[in-house]
């Protein structure tokens, strides 16, 4: 089995969260390495099953794998950045991040990617033009 490489993670993800798309540059805590299907859940620490989330979205996913979404309640599976494409489940209205479908709204629900600080965060990087969510 090939040795797995933290820094491809890093790279690969282009240094910034692959749930809400931070950069590390304006994270106050350091990004980490997510396993997508939890270590708890017998995820393995491979490099299809790893991605690189900031804290925040990394520490509200937890070992959660899926959620109700807040639409329909009914559960739908988290986003998986190795295997779905982030445009297909999700848009920017301005610092908002709105889901495209249940995985999208649940995703962004269970990660509480809209919570009023990490909102207000993105509205002033926006603002400032350090960021912006093309
Ligand atoms: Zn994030």
């Amino acid at each position: 089995m090939a040795r797995f490489r933290r820094k491809l993670v890093w790279e690969r993800a282009q240094y910034r969260c692959e749930y809400c798309h931070l950069p590390q540059i304006w994270s106050f805590l350091p990004h980490e390495i997510d396993h997508i299907r939890a270590r708890k859940h017998h995820g393995p620490t491979t490099l299809h099953n790893t991605c690189l989330a900031c804290a925040c979205c990394n520490g509200a996913k937890g070992t959660n794998v899926a959620g109700y979404d807040p639409e329909s309640g009914d559960l739908a599976p988290l986003f998986n950045p190795r295997v779905d494409l982030w445009s297909e489940h999700f848009v920017w209205e301005g610092p908002l991040l709105l889901g495209l479908t249940p995985q999208g709204r649940v995703t962004i629900d269970v990660l509480n990617i809209n919570d009023p600080n990490r909102l207000e965060h993105r509205r002033l990087l926006l603002a400032s033009g350090d960021w912006t969510t093309s």
